[in-house]
Order: structure tokens, then C-alpha cells, then sequence
């Protein structure tokens, strides 16, 4: 049920403990988790109520992903189940896979069944209402202006959460000044294109990403499977990739070479973004946190972000619930959700951060060999796969994949640099206070300091 604003007299009055920007994965599964906890939260959405969940995607999760969470398992919303990832080079030769049980969603009713969970516990949610910038007072966050209908009307809460997407609604609208408001580079931004296709025979129960750099430079081409004979299929490239040759004629390549999508049928396609940064070194302010790809929570890796989504909108509710029970929304008091995302999984995206700097500085042929250096076994569990790789024997990999010394020297300082990115983001301030020092020595193991703080815009030219 969607709730039609009230005029703007009323609406001013309209007070509540949580505002929640944006209804996609982050932004339904924090506003339930925090209504759940007894507050009372509104849920604003530009979209239509029916078109929430739509979103251009691969559509794959891994079951890990839900249990972290702590969100139930999706059943209704299920396509296929997984059994893993594998990783193939050019045009068709798998090279290893990583095991662990996934599903492939249907987007839009995993979306539906989120937002109707959230209003389940109370959350008023308001549709076709586009957030438009920040309520400031006395350097806090004290809620969101939307349109609706053509009207601004005002939201106020002790709780601003941008939950946005990549647009980053909120954040972007706050004072420069402010190390959350920091803008995100275009050459971290993640361009998707993506067709459903209906295959000749049903696709293979694994989710398959192909590093075809000739289609696919910086990135990967993926096939995923959906219900019946029905595949996701499509590449995703770094934004400058995207620019030089169109999308679609470098997807052209990837299906006339790939057996799989012979002579399959087109369905649609659609162009998606996502954010390919390290997490925001910090996504809290006075009475504002963010969460999602608002805050860069995908992995830089791979443009994964549904659990990020999830995991930091748990995290955050857990934050905001303590917060609130104390009668506290400071910067100081909302720091905490710093330091438990770092913990939990920040520090991990940090270091592939590196880890996806090194690659997109790789030739064709040099990501062959990495592939096959990874490949030295066949299966991996989730997770293992950087460790396993940083205790090779440098000569034995020299000798099995034929690539030159200076190529595993410089594979292994990037692992040895990921280890101490992760290691530092491990050690994560627990007060605001040592914030800028911490932040410093990250920019040093990260490298140019990309991000500075935006002028219009959340992303910077
Ligand atoms: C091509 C592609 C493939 C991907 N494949 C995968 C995959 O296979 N697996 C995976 O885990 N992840 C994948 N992702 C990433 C994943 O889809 C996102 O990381 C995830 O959906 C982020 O969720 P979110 O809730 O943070 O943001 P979103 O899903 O973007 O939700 C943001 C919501 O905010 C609303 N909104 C925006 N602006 C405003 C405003 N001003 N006012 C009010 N509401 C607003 C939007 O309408 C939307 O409902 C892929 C992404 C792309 C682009």
C-alpha cells in the first residue's frame, strides 16, 4: 500500500524517528529491520510502488550472502539454484570455478517481497516521491525535502539513511566540506549491459563470467541462468570502456563466439550502472548514514551488491536501533557503523579495490595468464582464493603458465598491498577523532587520492 502525501502544512508537522531514501534492496531490508525494532520509519521511492525491485542486474547471489544478512532466504522469487562460478578465458576455456550454493533472483518480486516485508512492520511508504536534497540543521542531517507531484514536501527525522543507489540522492546534497559528501571518480563506475536471451537448451546450473578483453576490456562478459532456457547474459565494463566502442557491438562478439548462445533468441536488454569503488572510508555523519551502492558497498571485483546491500542495511539497523533506544544520533554515536562494516566486509572490498586496479592495468594476454595461475587448482571454496594464490611458489608458477618474472612480482606486491589495505581497514578508528589519519595512510596503500570532495554532482568527471 503506497500513501498519498498530505499537503505541505501537514507534512511539516510530519515527524519520524528513520527516513529511509530509496527502496531498493538496502533501503527496504534496513527500513523493516528498524520498524521491526519499534521505531517509527518512512520509506520514500521515486518509482511507482509497482515497479520497485526492477533493476538492471546479473541477478545471482550466493546463499552465504542471505545467512550474513540475516535476511530469509528468497523462495517465490527464485529462478534457478547455483552451484557456483566459473571462470573462463577466451573464447570458451574454463580455467577454475568457485563452489557455493546461489540462486538467480527474479529482481522485480524479490524487490516486491522486501518493500511488502518492510510495510509488514509498519513502515509508511511513499511512492513517486524523488528525495531532492538534505534538511540541514545545526550540522546534522535532520531528514529529506522530496517532490511529489510536483510539490517539495519535508521529512523529518532523528535518522537521515541515503539508500539511493548510485545516484546517491542525499549524500550528494550535503556540504563538500563533509568527508561522507566525497564524490565518486567515473573511472570507478561500473557500465552494464544486459540481454535476457532464450537459449536452445537450458544453460548449465553455474553462473559463468568470461574475461574476453577484446569484448569486454577491464571487465567480463557473464552468462547466468534464469528459469527454463531462459539466460541473463551481458558485459560490464569500466566507465571509459563504455564510451569508446558502444556496448551493445562488444556484446555482438561475445554471443557469435560463444557456443552456449548460438543461435538464441533475443528477449530485451537494458544498460545498468554500479559503483566499482572501495567502500566510503566513512558513510556516517551527524544524524545521516548511507548504505548500498549510495556508499559503494558492491565489490569492486565483480559489481556483486545485493548482499553489500543487504549486509550493510542489517548492519545499519542494528546502529540506528542502539542509537535511537539511547536517545543518540551524533557522529560520534552513528560511528560505530564504520567500524563494524570495515570488520565485517569493508576491509575485504577495500583490498580488492587493489586487486581490481592491478587488473585493469593487465594486457589480454596477461589476464590469460593470471586466470591460469588461479587456475593451478581446479575448485575453490569462496573465499580462499587470494590465499591460496599469495603462498605459490613463484618459479612453479613461472614455469606452468609461462609469464614473465616481473608479471608475479607485480602480482604478488598487489596481494601483499591488498593484505595491508584489508589489515588497516581491520584497524578501523572506533572514534571519529583519528578518522584523518586513518584515511591518510589508506590513500597512500590505495593510491591517488581519486576522490575529493564534489562540487554538483555525486560523480565527478
Ligand atoms: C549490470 C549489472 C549487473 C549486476 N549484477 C549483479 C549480480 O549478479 N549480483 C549482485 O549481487 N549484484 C549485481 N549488481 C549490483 C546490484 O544490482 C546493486 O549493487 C544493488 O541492487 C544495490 O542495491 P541498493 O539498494 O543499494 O541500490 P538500488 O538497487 O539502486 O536501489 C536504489 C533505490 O533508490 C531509488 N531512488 C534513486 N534515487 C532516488 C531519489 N532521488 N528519491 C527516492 N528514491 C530514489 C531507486 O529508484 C531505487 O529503488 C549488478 C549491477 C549492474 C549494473
Amino acid at each position: 500500500m503506497s500513501i498519498a502525501l498530505p499537503g505541505l502544512d501537514e507534512m511539516s508537522k510530519r515527524r519520524y524517528d528513520v527516513v529511509v531514501a530509496g527502496a531498493g534492496v538496502a533501503g527496504s531490508v534496513a527500513s523493516k529491520l528498524i520498524a521491526e525494532r519499534g521505531f517509527k520509519v518512512a520509506l520514500i521511492e521515486s518509482r511507482p510502488s509497482s515497479s520497485v525491485g526492477t533493476k538492471v542486474c546479473g541477478d545471482g547471489v550466493g546463499i552465504h550472502e542471505f545467512n550474513l544478512a540475516g535476511v530469509a532466504l528468497p523462495r517465490a522469487e527464485v529462478e534457478r539454484t547455483v552451484r557456483g562460478v566459473k571462470f573462463y578465458s577466451p573464447p570458451e576455456n574454463m580455467i577454475f570455478a568457485i563452489l557455493g550454493p546461489g540462486v538467480t533472483l527474479n529482481r522485480h518480486a524479490f524487490g516486491q517481497r522486501l518493500l511488502q516485508e518492510a510495510q509488514d512492520q509498519g513502515v509508511e511508504f511513499f511512492s513517486e516521491s524523488a528525495v531532492t536534497r538534505a534538511l540541514l540543521e545545526e550540522d546534522k542531517v535532520a531528514g529529506v525535502v522530496a517532490r511529489h507531484l510536483g510539490r517539495l514536501e519535508e521529512f523529518r527525522a532523528a535518522v537521515t539513511i541515503d539508500a539511493t543507489g548510485i545516484t546517491a540522492a542525499v549524500r550528494k546534497t550535503l556540504p563538500p566540506s563533509w568527508p561522507v559528501a566525497e564524490r565518486l571518480d567515473r573511472s570507478r563506475i561500473g557500465v552494464g549491459y544486459r540481454e535476457y536471451r532464450r537459449v536452445t537448451s537450458e544453460f548449465e546450473d553455474y553462473c559463468s563470467l568470461y574475461y574476453d578483453w577484446e569484448a569486454a576490456p577491464g571487465g567480463y562478459c557473464w552468462i547466468i541462468p534464469k528459469k527454463g532456457n531462459l539466460v541473463n547474459t551481458g558485459l560490464l565494463v569500466p566507465w571509459s570502456h563504455s564510451i569508446a566502442t558502444g556496448l551493445e557491438s562488444r556484446f555482438e562478439k561475445f554471443l557469435r563466439e560463444n557456443s552456449a548462445l548460438r543461435d538464441s533468441e533475443f528477449v530485451r536488454s537494458e544498460i545498468g550502472l554500479v559503483p566499482l569503488d572501495h567502500p566510503l572510508p566513512t558513510a556516517v555523519a551527524g544524524g545521516f548514514l548511507t548504505i548500498g551502492d549510495a556508499a559503494c558497498h558492491a565489490n569492486p571485483l565483480n559489481g556483486d551488491g545485493i548482499g553489500p546491500a543487504m549486509l550493510s542495511a542489517k548492519i545499519a539497523a542494528d546502529v540506528v536501533g542502539s542509537c535511537l533506544g539511547r536517545g543518540v544520533s551524533s557522529v560520534d554515536a552513528l560511528w560505530r557503523f564504520n567500524v563494524e562494516y570495515m570488520r565485517v566486509q569493508g576491509h575485504r572490498y577495500s583490498g580488492n579495490r587493489v586487486f581490481s586496479d592491478f587488473m585493469r592495468g593487465l594486457k589480454a594476454g596477461e589476464v590469460v595468464s593470471l586466470l591460469k595461475a588461479l587456475g593451478v587448482k581446479k575448485e575453490y571454496t569462496s573465499g580462499d582464493l587470494f590465499s591460496e594464490l599469495s603462498y605459490l611458489n613463484r618459479l612453479q608458477m613461472i614455469l606452468r603458465v609461462g609469464v614473465r618474472p616481473r608479471f608475479i612480482s607485480h602480482l604478488l606486491a598487489t596481494i601483499r598491498r591488498m593484505r595491508a589495505v584489508s589489515t588497516h581497514c581491520r584497524e578501523y578508528p572506533t572514534e571519529p577523532s583519528r578518522f584523518n589519519r586513518w584515511r591518510t595512510i589508506l590513500d597512500g596503500y590505495i593510491g591517488t587520492q581519486i576522490r575529493r570532495p564534489h562540487t554538483s554532482g555525486i560523480i565527478s568527471s
